[in-house]
């Protein structure tokens, strides 16, 4: 058996999973966002200072363990932090901007669910170095394009918001406690705790009770500095300007604390509670928090175990050509057509062997279009018989002119 929450991509369906990949890749790439690889493992204080406490990724989810050098280690639970681990350790000018894209396994100890996993995996995106809302814009468009257009998920919903900066944020985070004390019976353990170390979580949290005390707290919108304000104003604009529909989400926030102004989630209403496909937005702190230059950064994350139960993409596969041969001398000479062909197309060759009828028959098991044949006779005359699998019609062919035929 695997690991509890962590799943095979079997061989009927990878092509799934490659397309998935590759249309994030050829999408991201468009906009100028280039493949960067970092390792499964990090040093676990990595995402402790970057995340958060108080998040629930660091409180209750985490990979953690000991090398044999007593080094603390953790499996990735995100991608961010560790962009930005490298972003830092290479030295990146912050002046100039930098766009990065990632896809690949994170693992988070949770209650394994249809879409939610231990072992997952995510595609994502970042930019280094721009404050300009314009850029929060494209991000979101770029996300949206994915969805709908790459992936065919229809009925997406943008939800958006801004948690503000250091300068304005304290002052929602006072109202906010104020608030939530005069609830400080009726909240669970989790959010009594979070009252003291980080009292914008409370409005993510999932207990019932809790959500319904969030829902009349006092919205960060009408805390927001100047600054913070301007940037959320814009890039509404941005995005009406570009017919995108949004939700402006006042009580929005993300599980993870490095996040300033924008926030976004798209949802859908498809997955139960395992609603949110992406979810990002911006962390102007975290460079700097991380031991870098002050640069701002702005990013989002997909989920693939998502995507991928909900993609409707197709498997256009090419054409496969099955080589079935009728005696051993025949083998010979057919399997060094099928070995050269094969360099160039989709080919198969039947080493099961035995009568023409069970050979067809795997040709179509294996969904052949079209069937290269050779017995005793073909092969006197140099030829091969051609079968199309699907029209029920065949020709007889010289071996020469193969090529040309297929
Ligand atoms: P959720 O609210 O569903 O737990 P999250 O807020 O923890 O999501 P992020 O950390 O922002 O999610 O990650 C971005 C995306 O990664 C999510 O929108 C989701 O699509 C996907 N994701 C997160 N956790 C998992 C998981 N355990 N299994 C599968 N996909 C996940
Ligand atoms: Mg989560």
């Amino acid at each position: 058996m695997s690991v509890k929450g962590m799943a095979d991509i079997l061989p009927e369906e990878s092509w799934k999973w490659e397309k998935i990949r590759s249309l994030f890749l050829e999408n991201a790439r468009r906009f100028g966002y280039k493949l960067i690889e970092t390792p499964i493992v990090e040093h676990a204080d990595l995402f402790i200072r970057g995340i958060g406490d108080g998040t629930d990724i660091v409180d209750k989810q985490m990979y953690l363990f000991n090398d044999k050098k007593g080094k603390h280690l953790a499996l990735r639970p995100e991608g961010t932090a560790s962009a930005v681990r490298s972003f830092v350790e290479h030295k990146y000018n912050s002046e100039l901007l930098h766009k990065w894209c990632y896809f690949g396994p994170m693992y988070r100890y949770e209650r394994p669910q249809k879409g939610r996993m231990r072992q997952f995996h995510q595609a994502g995106i970042e930019a280094f170095g721009v404050d300009d809302p314009a850029l929060d814009a494209e991000q979101i468009i770029l996300a949206r394009e994915l969805l709908v257009g790459s992936f065919g998920i229809e009925s997406v919903k943008i939800l958006l918001n801004s948690i503000g900066c250091p300068a304005c944020r304290p002052g929602w985070q006072v109202a906010l406690v104020d608030y939530f004390r005069r609830y400080d019976r009726e909240l669970c353990d989790n959010c009594r705790r979070r009252l003291d170390i980080n009292p914008l979580r409370i409005l993510d949290c999932k207990v019932q009770r809790c959500s319904e005390i969030a829902k009349d707290a006092p919205a960060g919108r009408n805390y927001l500095c100047g600054s913070c304000s301007a940037h959320h104003n814009k890039l509404k604009q941005y995005l009406s300007d570009m017919n995108i529909v949004f939700e402006d989400d006042p009580m929005l926030v993300r599980g993870l604390d490095y996040y300033t102004k924008t926030v976004f989630e798209i949802t859908t209403d498809k997955l139960g509670s395992q609603s949110a496909l992406i979810a990002g937005g911006r962390y102007n702190d975290l460079v700097k928090s991380l031991g870098g230059k002050d640069s701002p950064a702005t990013g989002w994350a997909m989920g693939i175990e998502r995507i991928f139960l909900l993609s409707d993409i197709k498997n256009a596969s090419e054409k496969t050509v099955y080589f079935i041969a009728l005696d051993e001398p025949s083998k010979i000479v057919l399997f060094k057509l099928f070995a050269s062909a094969a360099k160039r197309r989709n080919c198969r060759f039947d080493y099961k062997g035995g009568s023409l009828k069970s050979q067809l028959r795997r040709a179509n098991g294996a969904g052949a279009q079209i069937c290269a044949i050779m017995g005793e006779n073909e092969r006197i005359a140099d030829t091969l018989l051609i079968k199309d699998m699907k029209n029920k019609t065949q020709k007889l062919i010289k071996i020469d002119e193969f090529g040309e035929t297929l």
